[in-house]
């Protein structure tokens, strides 16, 4: 199942290239989670509620994706988790990078093991169709095209073998970041520099997320172009990794890491994100 929300905070189900409204089941499931739940509910409930939502769809008309203003698909996450350099390639083009060094000394450790995650502002998500407002013009922006998991069932020390249980679905994201001298959860949790979307794919639809095509394209010239095979910690080891040091929620968005190819952008570019099909692509404007 593909699951978006929509225009005024609505919820959909797509079906072929239409967007089904399912709000009223996102109204019935939030007025019945309690205020201090951690995590989002819509996502908690999705278990429970597929069956209603796939009937709720197919007696909903449709209208046409390209006609409704597409949001971030969780509104709520608990947290919104980083993977930074977690493919080979992308470590290499970062070693040319001057900012990567302070007085001769490497910032951060590249491996993961040892850098661990890092967290993003919750307040930089966005939805495709929001664009992506460049805070500092004068300065570097780049584009980070990843795979991102959406957390569907709350878990602490997940052990690998049960990880993908874990998982509610999938989605493209964009880490924007900015580059510069200051901490990476400063730099990448600028107002609209989470993009995700452009819609969750359900966890059953992925045969193997460690296989996953990504790339994506500037004004229609190729930048980043790769495979979730080549990911240094995969899918499992991911999850099981953060949940070592929190506990993770329904809703929890998670950025597996971005590839090589990364480059600056400036307003008036567009970026489109590409997967698998059933990912859909991921369009977002680059703006003032
Ligand atoms: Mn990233």
């Amino acid at each position: 199942m593909r699951i978006c929300r929509f225009d005024n905070d609505r919820l959909g189900v797509i079906i072929g290239d239409r967007v089904h409204d399912v709000s009223g089941a996102q109204d019935e499931i939030r007025k019945a989670a309690p205020y201090d739940m951690r995590g989002d509910a819509v996502i908690a409930a999705l278990p429970q509620w597929r069956a209603r939502l796939e009937g709720m769809a197919a007696a909903a008309p449709g209208r046409p994706l390209s006609q409704v203003r597409l949001l971030a698909p969780v509104a709520r996450p608990s947290k919104v988790m980083g993977a930074p350099t977690n493919y080979r390639k992308h470590i290499e083009e970062m070693n040319h990078v001057a900012e990567a060094h302070v007085g001769g000394v490497r910032r951060f450790s590249t491996d993961i093991g040892e850098a661990g995650i890092f967290l993003k502002a919750n307040s930089s998500l966005v939805g495709p169709s929001e664009g992506v407002p460049i805070r500092f013009p004068e300065r570097r922006n780049d584009h980070e095209i990843e795979l991102v998991l959406i957390i569907g069932k709350q878990g602490s020390r997940i052990p690998r073998e049960q990880a993908l249980d874990h998982v509610a679905g999938y989605s493209l994201g964009l880490d924007m970041t900015v580059r510069g001298p200051q901490d990476r959860s400063f730099r990448k949790s600028c107002d609209g520099y989470s993009v995700l979307g452009p819609w969750i794919v359900t966890a059953d639809e992925i045969a193997d997320p460690d296989n996953v095509p990504l790339s994506l394209s500037v004004n229609g010239e190729t930048r980043q172009d790769t495979n979730t095979s080549y990911l240094i910690y995969d899918i499992r080891r991911l999850i099981e990794f953060a949940s070592e040091y929190y506990t993770l929620y329904p809703g929890d968005v998670y950025y597996t890491g971005t590839p090589e190819g990364v480059g600056p952008v400036k307003p008036g570019d567009t970026m489109r994100g590409r997967s698998a099909p059933m990912l859909g692509e991921l369009e977002v404007a680059v703006r003032a």
